[in-house]
């Protein structure tokens, strides 16, 4: 497909939006109207960066308030019309969108705006340019597309049409089924946006708070593939109002940009090709195929990235929470900590991949090791996705594991399933002789990496929501604030489909909370904290106590209230409380979990048990954690 932009999706100057646009890969733009207002050149000259650029400009938005206007205003505005016309001919610019009147002025009359946009229409037919008309959603008289629709056939003009944009449609609970009845040849654009649910007014959800696809709860790929069936072949464009996106890079939004129509395109494809036996029209466009969606099964390792001295203080901890120092790395100056299934790799070398991309004080996270099925098709769905490739460096008998960079820097591994649970290690690793029969006397029954928890930015949070679905194929779980004492965190869970696999995203809303100090450390993109499985919490946190585990102690009120809110039986009630235990219900199932004392006033760890089918992370305990930390 054509794939196009607005300018008013980016930030920047005009010539540094067309650069990022650009270098992303779009074929064009919409040129939004107070970009050019506002250029230091002639249309003349933008037509020619625009070229150079190897762009095409493919709507000039937005002309308002137009239809529907008693005679004296009409006639004023078919001269403006004309004078945007003048350097849409400049710029070479093919159409124009009108949006839906909004004025108070503007009469409810749909055969006047039938007659007013077709003498619009003649007018631009004159100098071959097109019209296309798109519903507000808080226009005055049309807000819904079947109507603007109705207003378009009735005006019968060759060089009039209709715009859609998901947003209008998805915001009003319009239903899209009928846009299918809708010739294609009279779709004349297609804009698309996504948001999150907001229960705010419509006009300050849609000027602020737009998505690219995939990155909010609209059902963008049921919007686009009624599109595809109506018979539209046109350009496939985002137009995302964001106050993020406004001071966001450019070059990361492009990305995120051109990442999210890929997304939808394969999305679509896939929902397309399940109905492919279906009457309505068959497909007319090539949709993006990158390869599919990898299988993942949970994450074999996490490696730290340390220097010296905190790489031994991490060791000390790490064997408090009951973990056994297993290996030391063929070549590096790395070490393998091991507990059940879970593998922690401590990198000191100090020419680390990590380390450059870190501070070198202290300690966080730097890599993600995911088991997959196949880690070549990984990679390719990755970089298909616009993701980087990373190789590390690999030195004798040891294993290359393909990696992608995430948003922020870190790297995911790919680990092949096919290695089993240690073939990695002991290629990678000289392991230490585990003497026959010999137990790790610190175990605390800690099993699996149940969750991993990102402090991001926030202009990070749509990023790697899009990321984690593109690139990862996982699901993203419900948006929840949580209040910090010194402000709003924002957090969602994203998961693959069997759950061996989960990340919480968090974002600070206040640069005060513990959250957005914690990233002004790393730099923002940093793993929080790393939550850790049990069969057992009561038996695993007396085990990690007697191990010299701290834990973030909880207020006695938590447990008064707790037996206010849920059922409880008053054993397991005295044992939370004696333990400093959480507790979470839902209808699926039960979560039990404790939370550590920071490491470095930075990264802890988080000990859970999952009872049942409970499928959340705790979030609404997440303020007693924070509460409690702040009280410290
Ligand atoms: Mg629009
Ligand atoms: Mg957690």
């Amino acid at each position: 497909m054509h794939r196009s932009i607005a300018t008013v999706s980016l930030s920047g100057t005009l010539r540094q939006k067309l650069e990022a646009v650009a270098a992303a890969g779009f074929d064009g733009i919409e040129l939004f109207e107070a970009d050019f207002i506002n250029f230091k050149g002639t249309a003349t000259e933008l037509r020619r960066i625009v070229a150079d650029l190897g762009l095409s400009i493919d709507l000039y938005q937005p002309f308002r308030d137009f239809e529907g206007m008693p005679e004296p205003q009409f006639r004023r505005s078919l001269e403006r019309a004309e004078r945007k016309f003048d350097l849409m001919e400049a710029m070479g610019a093919p159409m124009v969108l009108c949006c839906s009147n909004t004025s108070p002025l503007s009469v409810n009359d749909p055969a006047l705006a039938a007659a007013q946009l077709h003498e619009l229409a003649e007018r631009a037919a004159r100098r071959n340019l097109r019209v296309g008309f798109e519903a507000l959603a808080w226009g005055r008289h049309t807000s819904l597309y079947g109507q603007a629709w109705n207003i378009v056939k009735q005006a019968d003009h060759a060089h009039l049409g209709l715009i859609l944009d998901s947003f209008h449609t998805l915001s009003l609970k319009d239903d899209p089924a009928g846009i299918v009845d809708i010739p294609g040849d009279k779709i004349f654009f297609l804009q698309m946006a996504d948001a999150p649910l907001l229960a705010m007014d419509v006009l300050q959800w849609a000027r602020h708070h737009r998505s690219f696809p995939g990155q909010g709860d609209f059902d963008v790929v049921g919007f686009f593939e009624k599109v595809l069936l109506a018979g539209y072949t046109g350009p496939l464009s985002l137009e995302i109002f964001n106050d993020i996106f406004r001071e966001t890079p450019n070059r990361r939004t492009a990305v995120d940009a051109m990442r999210s129509l890929l997304y939808l395109e394969s999305e679509t494809r896939q929902r397309l090709a399940s109905i492919d036996a279906s009457p309505v029209q068959p497909r007319r466009v090539e949709l993006f195929h990158p390869p599919a969606v990898p299988a993942l099964s949970g994450l074999s390792f996490i490696e730290f990235a340390a220097d010296e001295a905190s790489a031994e203080t991490l060791g000390a901890l790490l064997r408090q929470l009951g973990f056994r120092r297993v290996g030391t790395h063929r070549s590096k100056a790395v070490t393998l900590y091991r507990q059940g299934d879970i593998h922690f790799i401590v990198n000191a070398q100090p020419d680390s991949f990590a380390r450059g991309r870190f501070d070198a004080h202290g300690t966080s996270v730097c890599a993600l090791g995911v088991r997959c099925a196949d880690p070549l098709a990984a990679v390719g769905r990755a970089t298909a996705m616009r993701s980087q490739r990373h190789d590390s460096p690999v030195g004798p008998n040891e294993l290359r594991v393909p990696a992608v960079v995430a948003p922020g820097g870190n790297l995911i591994h790919f680990v092949p399933q096919a290695l089993g649970a240690n073939g990695l290690y002991e290629a990678d690793f000289v392991l230490e002789e585990e003497e026959e029969g010999s137990e790790n006397s610190n175990d605390a029954g800690l099993k699996h990496i149940d969750h991993v928890a990102l402090g991001l930015a926030l202009d990070q949070l749509d990023t790697w929501v899009l990321f984690t679905r593109a690139v990862l194929g996982l699901e993203a779980g419900e948006s929840l604030e949580l209040a910090d004492p010194f402000g709003l965190i924002r957090s969602r869970g994203v998961a693959n489909a069997d759950r061996s696999l989960r990340l919480v995203l968090n974002v600070s809303l206040s640069q005060r909370t513990r959250t957005a100090r914690t990233l002004s450390v790393t730099g923002g993109g940093a793993v929080h904290h790393i939550a850790l499985d049990c069969e057992d919490i009561f038996d695993s946190v007396a085990r990690l106590r007697a191990n010299g585990t701290r834990f973030v102690p909880i207020s006695d009120n938590y447990y008064d209230d707790l037996a206010t809110r849920i059922d409880i039986a008053p054993e397991l009630l005295a044992r939370m409380r004696a333990a400093g235990v959480l507790f979470d219900r839902s209808p699926a199932g039960d979560y039990l979990h404790i939370y550590t004392e920071s490491f470095e006033g930075g990264l802890f760890f988080e000990v859970a048990q999952r009872v049942g089918n409970y499928d959340a992370y705790g979030a609404l305990n997440a303020p007693a954690r924070m509460a409690s930390q702040a009280q410290d």
